[in-house]
C-alpha cells in the first residue's frame, strides 16, 4: 500500500472526476436523467434520512433496516454508462492491480482458500468467482484443487486472462447466464456487493446455482465501523459513482439469511491508510528527491507500517473493520 500510495491517490481522483461528471450543474447533485427514487433495496422500505452527500450522490439509511443505500440510484440505463468507464478502469489495471494489488492480494487469497477449503467436503469443489478480475483468485484455487472458473466484465481482464493464465472466464452477468440449480459447491464475490444496485437478487441467484451445503465466501464495506464515525462524508469507501450501497455484519446475516444461508466466520479488516490519509497526511509519501525529504520519509514509512500494524490489531479485535469477510453455508 505505502509503496503504491500516489497511484491509489490519482485513482480515486479519477473516479472523483468520473463522478463529478455526472452532476449537474444547476443543482449540485447527479443529473435528474440518469437517476431515480427507489425504495431500500434490502427491506423494500421507502423511508430514509440522508446519511452523507458527496460528490454529488446521496447515501441514505434506510430507517427500517439501517441498509446505507445511494438515493437517487442510477436508472439500469444509466448504469451502463457509468460502469463502462475505460479511463479509470484501465488505470486501475494497469498501475494498481497488475503492479500491487495482486502481490498484496495473494497471501490473502491463499488464507480464503484455505479456510473455504475446510467448509467443503468435495475434494475437487466447483466454483466460480463472480468478478474475478484478472484472474489470480481463480488462479490460486485451481492450484488448491479446485475447478474454478469466473465471471467479469471488463474486457481488458478478460483479455489479460486469456494471454496469460489458462483459465475459464465469461464476460456475462451471472443473472444472466441460466446456470442449472445446484451447480457449484463454492460461490465467491470479492468486492462485489457493493457496486450492485440489487445485492439480494445477486445472492439468490447464488442460493439457486449452489449445491446444498455449498459456501458463498464474500467481502464488502462496513459503515458500522470506527473509520466511518469518524470520518462520515469523508470515509473513502462512500465512493460514488462506483459504491451504490453499504452493509454491517447485522445486516450482511440477515439478507444472508433471507437468502437461505448460515455465516459460519466473520472476519474484520481494518485499513489504517483510509484514517491517515484524512488526519495524518505528514506520513504520506510525497515522492521527493530531496535527501533530508527521503530521510523523513524512511522514518515517515517505519512509523506508518508501526500505526498500521498497531491499529489492525486492535481494531480488528474489537470488530470495527472498514472491511468484512464473511464466509457462508447454504442450508
Ligand atoms: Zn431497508
Amino acid at each position: 500500500m505505502y509503496t503504491s500510495y500516489q497511484k491509489w491517490q490519482e485513482f480515486y481522483r479519477r473516479i472523483e472526476n468520473k463522478a463529478r461528471s455526472l452532476i449537474d450543474p444547476a443543482t449540485g447533485r447527479v443529473a435528474a436523467s440518469l437517476v431515480e427514487s427507489i425504495a431500500c433495496p434490502l427491506c423494500g422500505s421507502r423511508a430514509f434520512h440522508t446519511r452523507v452527500v458527496k460528490h454529488g450522490f446521496t447515501y441514505v439509511t434506510c430507517s427500517h433496516c439501517g441498509f446505507v443505500y445511494v438515493n437517487p440510484q442510477f436508472t439500469s440505463e444509466a448504469i451502463h454508462t457509468v460502469y463502462n468507464d475505460e479511463d479509470v478502469r484501465e488505470f486501475f489495471f494497469r498501475e494498481l492491480l497488475l503492479p500491487y494489488v495482486e502481490r498484496d492480494q495473494k497471501p490473502e487469497f491463499e488464507r480464503r482458500i484455505g479456510e473455504i477449503r475446510k467448509h467443503v467436503r468435495n475434494p475437487h469443489p466447483r466454483l466460480l468467482d463472480v468478478g474475478c478480475a484478472a484472474g489470480l483468485f481463480l488462479s490460486i484455487a485451481s492450484a488448491h484443487g479446485f475447478e474454478a472458473e469466473g465471471l467479469e466484465l471488463n474486457q481488458s481482464y478478460i483479455e489479460f486472462i486469456k494471454n496469460n493464465r489458462p483459465l475459464k472466464v465469461q464476460a456475462k452477468l451471472l443473472e444472466a447466464i441460466g446456470y442449472p440449480d445446484a451447480s457449484f459447491d463454492v460461490v465467491t464475490l470479492w468486492d462485489v456487493l457493493e457496486h450492485l444496485p440489487n445485492p439480494v437478487d445477486t445472492l439468490g441467484e447464488v442460493a439457486r446455482i449452489l449445491k446444498s451445503n455449498g459456501v458463498v465466501a464474500l467481502t464488502t464495506i462496513n459503515h458500522s465501523c470506527i473509520n466511518e464515525k469518524l470520518l462520515k462524508a469523508r470515509w473513502r469507501y462512500y465512493m460514488p459513482p462506483d459504491h451504490l450501497c453499504s452493509f454491517t455484519p447485522a445486516l450482511l446475516r440477515s439478507m444472508l439469511h433471507r437468502c437461505g444461508f448460515t455465516v459460519v466466520k466473520l472476519q474484520h479488516q481494518y485499513m489504517f491508510e483510509v484514517l491517515a490519509d484524512v488526519y495524518l497526511p505528514f506520513l504520506i509519501p510525497k515522492g521527493s528527491s530531496n535527501p533530508l525529504a527521503n530521510t523523513l520519509s524512511k522514518i515517515n514509512k517505519v512509523l506508518y507500517l508501526v500505526f498500521t500494524l498497531t491499529s489492525q490489531g486492535i481494531f480488528n479485535i474489537l470488530h470495527s473493520g472498514d472491511i468484512v469477510t464473511v464466509y457462508a453455508k447454504k442450508d
